[in-house]
C-alpha cells in the first residue's frame, strides 16, 4: 500500500463542509496521514506549516504577494499553497509516496505577476520551486479542470523542464512541452478517458518526470459551473490513469491539488474515492 498524505485546509465557501467528515474510515488507515492547517500536532494530526513570503516570491512577484494580502484571502490562499509545498517535500523526505491537497483557492490561474479565478498563489509552481533547491529536476503537471491553466502556463512557458498537459477548450502545442487538449462542451466519461489515455500518457511516459502534479477540477462533472456532461465517477477513472502512470513513471510521486468545482455533494463523493486510490485502500471498484 502506498503512504498517502491528505493535507487539509478548510477556511470557507460550501464545498468543503462535509470534510474531513467524509474522510471517515480513511484517515484511521495506518497508511494515511493527515495533516491539518487549523490544529495543532496531537494525536496522530500534524501541523500544517505556513509559507514564509520568501517563498512565495520564488514564484510571485513582490507586487502580486503585496496585492494578494489587501485582499482579505491572503491566510487562506497562503495555506493551500502550503499544503502542496509540504506534500513535495515529506514525499521527498521518504515520509509518504504521494498526495491530496484540500485548498480554498486553487493554483492554476495564478501566474508570475497575476492571479484570479479563485486562484491566488500557484502552489505546484511553488513547490517545484522548491523541489528544485533539492536537484530535482523534472515534472509534470496535469490538469483536468474543466478551464485552461493560464497562470500554470504563464509561469513554465520557455520551461523545458516542465511538461504541462492541461484538458481545456484550446488546441495548443509547442516545443516546450507545453500542451492543451481540446475537450468539446458535450464529452462523455469514455471519450475523456481515452483522451487522457492518449494525450497524456505516452507523453509523461517519455518525459521521465520525478514529480507528477495532478491538478484535479471537478467543475467539468453535471451540474457544475462548467459541466461538459461527466459523471462524478469519471475522476476514479482519472485518478487510476494519473496514478497508475506515477507508479511506472516516477516511483508514484504523486501530489494530487483540489482546484475547481463547487458542489459539496460532488466533492464528498468524488476525494474519498481518489484518496482511495491514492493509498490503495481498495473500497471501491
Ligand atoms: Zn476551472
Ligand atoms: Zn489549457
Amino acid at each position: 500500500m502506498k503512504r498517502t498524505g491528505l493535507f487539509f485546509t478548510y477556511f470557507q465557501g460550501e464545498r468543503l463542509k462535509d470534510f474531513p467528515g467524509a474522510l471517515d474510515g480513511i484517515l484511521d488507515k495506518e497508511n494515511v496521514s493527515y495533516y491539518d492547517a487549523v490544529y495543532d500536532r496531537r494525536d496522530g494530526l500534524y501541523y500544517l506549516e505556513p509559507v514564509a513570503e520568501e517563498t512565495l516570491l520564488k514564484v510571485h512577484s513582490r507586487e502580486m504577494v503585496a496585492a494578494v494580502k489587501l485582499t482579505g484571502d491572503y491566510e487562506s490562499a497562503m495555506y493551500s499553497a502550503a499544503g502542496t509545498i509540504q506534500a513535495a517535500r515529506e514525499i521527498r523526505q521518504g515520509k509518504i509516496d504521494n498526495a491530496f491537497v484540500f485548498t480554498s483557492f486553487g493554483d492554476h490561474h495564478a501566474g508570475r505577476n497575476f492571479y484570479g479565478g479563485m486562484c491566488y498563489f500557484n502552489g505546484a509552481a511553488l513547490a517545484i520551486a522548491t523541489l528544485r533547491e533539492k536537484g530535482v529536476k523534472r515534472f509534470a503537471i496535469v490538469d483536468t479542470d474543466c478551464h485552461h491553466a493560464n497562470g500554470t502556463r504563464d509561469i513554465f512557458l520557455t520551461d523545458d523542464d516542465v511538461l504541462h498537459v492541461c484538458f481545456c477548450c484550446q488546441d495548443y502545442s509547442d516545443e516546450h512541452n507545453n500542451i492543451d487538449v481540446a475537450i468539446p462542451n458535450r464529452t462523455s466519461d469514455e471519450e475523456y478517458l481515452a483522451r487522457l489515455r492518449q494525450e497524456f500518457i505516452p507523453r509523461v511516459t517519455a518525459f521521465k518526470p520525478e514529480y507528477i502534479f495532478w491538478e484535479f477540477g471537478y467543475d467539468a462533472t453535471q451540474g457544475e459551473y462548467g459541466d461538459k456532461g461527466l459523471s462524478r465517477d469519471s475522476h476514479l477513472g482519472m485518478a487510476r490513469l494519473i496514478k497508475e502512470a506515477a507508479d511506472r513513471v516516477c516511483r508514484g510521486r504523486l501530489i494530487t491539488i483540489l482546484c475547481g468545482g463547487s458542489g459539496r455533494a460532488v466533492a464528498a463523493y468524488t476525494i474519498p474515492r481518489i484518496i482511495d486510490t491514492l493509498a490503495e485502500l481498495g473500497r471501491y471498484r
